[in-house]
């Protein structure tokens, strides 16, 4: 089976070949253009997509050494995301399958996040939990099997990526200021500075209330020391991240408990930072968790987590057809 993927949900412009559930090919064109207006301006990530689409696909293809007419089907990032990025993917993707005359999946990003712990060994067995954290979502998904998965918990209003882009931006630092809030942490205490831990009811999330504590908490400080937070940069950024992390993974023990599911992973850009990782090993032989991380450039958007769903999905004879329309939200897994 020879699936290529497309994924354009947001400001990513990916392609993968996948044959026999093997990655061949994963390319990945960045947008840069949105960095000038601190996030993802909508309409200038469509026109890049369209301008990405043909050398990413024709280079996926040839670093695979697949020709197009061996293909077996076509995969796309049905929902959810920016409607003009989808757009573009699933055209191209519609046209191609059209032109070939080969099946057409389309598929949700954020199962496709989770599924990115099955791209490469060790592989999680079912059941398993997986904490997905990125730009756009949090949720803690219980997964039975490939394509059946429950959301059982997810924030009620930012998600972890964005808690932490909206902090580093309050801090200064430019966007998107989640990698960066990990580096400056590496140096700096963790305990130095408190922020409060939201009282969310169940497994779900919130992080609004930390942003406006980090605010009011900058605002004083700075008025009392204009060179607060450059004196303190490291501790600051270490105390945040410290407390996004020990909301997520506080949930995430709550989880475990009440399904009894010992085995964990963690998906989406968010699993890339260093102190959620430590976290998790530190909890895994705390708890006594089997523990799974994807590869780095499986947790941020890339087409090969598309393709190893699409592969789940032709297996299960799961096809669009060619009049599937994206949506920029949709549910997941209820
Ligand atoms: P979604 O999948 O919800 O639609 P997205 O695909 O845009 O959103 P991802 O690309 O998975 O999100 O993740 C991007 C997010 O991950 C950004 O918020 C970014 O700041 C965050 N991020 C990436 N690396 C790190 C890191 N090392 N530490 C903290 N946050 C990080
Ligand atoms: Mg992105
Ligand atoms: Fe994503």
């Amino acid at each position: 089976v020879k699936i290529l993927a497309i994924e354009s949900s947001c400001d990513e412009t990916s392609a993968s070949v996948l044959v026999d559930g093997m990655v061949l090919s994963n390319i990945i064109a960045n947008q840069s253009v949105h960095e000038q207006y601190g996030g993802v301006v909508p309409e200038l990530a469509s026109r890049a997509h369209q301008e990405n689409i043909v050398p990413v696909v024709d280079t996926a293809l040839k670093k695979a050494g697949v020709d197009m007419t061996e293909l077996s089907a076509i995969a796309f990032t049905q929902s959810p995301g920016l409607i003009g990025s989808l757009l573009v993917g699933s055209c191209f993707a519609k046209s191609m399958a059209m032109a070939l005359d080969i099946p057409l999946i389309g598929v949700h990003h954020m199962q496709a996040h989770v599924l990115a712990n099955f791209i490469e060994d060790p592989k999680p067995s079912f059941p398993f939990l997986c904490l997905t954290v990125s730009g756009g979502h949090t949720q803690i998904v219980q997964c039975n099997g490939p394509l059946d998965m429950k959301v059982i918990g997810e924030t009620m209003d930012d998600a972890a990526g964005e808690a932490f882009d909206k902090s580093a931006k309050l801090i200064g630092l430019p966007y998107p200021g989640g990698p960066l809030v990990d580096k400056h942490a590496k140096n700096g205490d963790p305990k130095r500075f408190k922020f409060p831990e939201p009282q969310i009811p169940g497994l779900n999330f919130s992080f609004s209330g930390l942003k406006t504590a980090i605010l009011y908490f900058l605002q004083d400080n700075k008025a009392k020391d204009p060179a607060f937070v450059e004196n303190n940069l490291d501790d600051i950024c270490a105390s945040v991240q410290h407390r996004i992390v020990t909301i997520l993974m506080n949930k995430l023990v709550k989880a475990s408990e009440e399904t009894g599911i010992r085995q964990i992973s963690i998906a989406g850009g968010v699993s890339a930072n260093s102190g959620l990782r430590a976290a998790l090993a530190e909890y895994a032989a705390k708890y006594d968790w089997q523990y799974y991380i994807p590869k780095f450039e499986y947790c941020t958007d890339n087409a090969a987590m598309i393709a190893i769903t699409a592969y789940y999905k032709y297996l299960a004879g799961e096809f669009a057809s060619l009049d599937a329309i994206p949506s920029a939200r949709a549910v997941f897994g209820e």
